[in-house]
């Protein structure tokens, strides 16, 4: 769709003129340090601002600058991350460091396309690097922006449609501001955030309601098209409290790519065995862990936890056994109660052993 430069410059003027006025006055927004936007980029990928805040600084105070982090072990990268969830951001956010100042001289690349070949740096964070810190004019187009692009001009499909994607992009790209990509791409996002919400929209507050087409025609509640709904897997899993002499078991996630080199409690799935006699489960758990037959278990409670793709529902029972067995196999080891906080564990860990105190 080739839109008439008259519309365009319209929607550049009323976008960076509305930001000037009321940008969010979130920390970040002060520097133009690729360190600092890179990482606020990447924390809120998937994390709420108010989650995620926290961990913004307490990244910054550990890892001051990317030569900090570059140097930096995965364990205490992921240690700082424990609990925000998608871990191979953070594993990735460490890969970059190290690139960066091997490969780069300690200076991030300055063009889009090689932004894009950093490890977890995908189109969306490159083009905020490239356009906040840069001044490279490529769109950053989050949810939010898909949101006000869908109204803005009724785009049909799903707004993760290949469909979509191939209309919004083209248009992202003829109306981003050449003079400040930056400030534009901000300002769409707190647009979209703020303003263009997914229900009740505000527009009578819209700097873009002159030129939008879901406005004239009252068609917001059609725009975007909403995803359909698929249904959630249940999984039921029993984690082991296993203690001994002042000493809890402990695994590290092995298997699972996403929470690879994150330590767990000793878990088994049950979901099959749901119903069925207790005895059953507590033999598997001791099978898991080679513990033997006869330890008594105590169920201690039950939590669960909802994930975009699954929820899974957590049963937890302790044992206490007098003696350790002296073998012990690789990736289980006893640690002192007193140590765990050194270990890295995902949140459905770290709430359970919370609940423990
Ligand atoms: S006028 Fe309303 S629907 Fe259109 S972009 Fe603004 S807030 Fe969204």
């Amino acid at each position: 769709m080739d839109l008439d430069f008259d519309l365009i410059k319209e929607i550049r003027k009323r976008v960076l003129g509305w930001y000037s006025r009321n940008a969010r006055p979130f920390p970040w927004r002060k520097t133009k340090d690729p360190y600092k936007i890179w990482l606020c980029e990447i924390i809120f990928q998937q994390t709420r601002i108010e989650q995620g805040i926290s961990y913004y600084f307490q990244f910054l105070k550990t890892f001051p600058t990317l030569r900090h982090l570059s140097l930096a072990d995965e364990m205490q990268v992921l240690k700082v991350w424990e609990g925000l969830g998608y871990y191979t951001r953070a594993r990735n956010l460490l890969k970059t460091a190290k690139i960066i100042y091997q490969q780069y001289g300690g200076f991030f690349p300055q063009t889009y396309e090689e932004l894009l070949k950093l490890p977890g740096v995908g189109p969306y964070t490159a083009s905020a690097i490239g356009s906040i810190c840069f001044h490279l004019p490529v769109p950053t187009v989050d949810g939010n922006v898909r949101r006000v692009l869908a109204r803005l001009f009724e785009i049909q499909g799903e707004p993760n449609s290949k469909s979509f994607t191939s209309t919004t992009q083209p248009i992202a790209e003829q109306i981003i501001s050449r003079k400040s990509p930056g400030n534009f791409n901000q300002g769409m996002m707190d647009i979209g955030a703020t303003i263009c919400t997914p229900i009740n929209p505000k527009c009578e507050k819209c700097p873009l309601i002159n030129c939008c087409l879901a406005y004239q025609h009252k068609t917001q509640n059609h725009f975007p098209q909403k995803k359909s709904i698929r249904p959630v897997p249940n999984l039921h899993w029993a984690v082991g409290i296993i203690i001994c002499q002042g000493k809890i078991l402990i695994t590290r996630e092995e298997h699972r790519n996403f929470l690879k080199n994150l330590y767990a409690l000793p878990t088994v799935d049950i979901s099959t065995m749901i119903g069925s006699d207790p005895k059953h489960i507590f033999s598997e758990l001791a099978l898991t862990t080679h513990l033997p037959h006869h330890v008594k278990w105590n169920f201690l409670f039950q939590s669960i936890r909802k994930y975009s793709h699954r929820t899974i529902h957590f049963y937890v029972y302790q044992t206490q056994i007098k003696t350790c067995p002296k073998k012990i196999f690789s990736p289980y080891q006893w640690v002192p109660f007193k140590d765990l906080p050194k270990y890295p564990f995902s949140r459905a860990y770290t709430n359970i052993l919370q609940k423990l105190k």
